[in-house]
């Protein structure tokens, strides 16, 4: 079988994803294991039995929107390649524009154009100034 140059391009822009979601674990891990060293060293300081569990409970809350943020971050990517499969990559998932090429070399995973992206962001900051 004789591969179709689509199926080329699929491959690049799969490469390219598939990159930056290594750069992204990378990044991860290395946060993670920052955040256990900080942890024990917190735990460690606390001794047995201070009981000072606001520090502790903040530190939880960090982690939480820490790994919120990749989460979604991942999810993302998982998107973005199965629209490369579907052919729909590159496409706003909000307006049905394509999405600016340099965009695309910076943030491969994006599933918005800048303008969607921005609006985007500008409601969700508003909605929860309104919380
Ligand atoms: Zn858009």
């Amino acid at each position: 079988m004789i591969p179709r140059p689509s199926n080329r391009s699929k491959d690049s822009y799969k490469k390219r994803i598939l990159e930056k979601r290594n750069e992204i674990l990378e990044g991860l891990n290395k946060e993670l294991s920052e955040r256990i060293g900080k942890a024990a060293e917190l735990k460690a300081s606390l001794g047995s039995d201070t009981g000072d569990m606001s520090t502790l409970e903040r530190d939880s809350n960090l982690s939480i929107s820490f790994a919120r943020r990749y989460w979604s971050m991942l999810r993302q990517i998982d998107q973005a390649l199965t629209r490369v499969d579907e052919g729909s990559y590159g496409i706003c998932e909000e307006c049905g524009e394509k999405i600016d090429k340099k965009r695309l070399d910076i943030l491969p995973f994006t599933l918005y154009c800048t303008r969607c992206q921005s609006r985007m962001e500008q409601e969700s900051s508003r909605a929860s100034r309104l919380n």
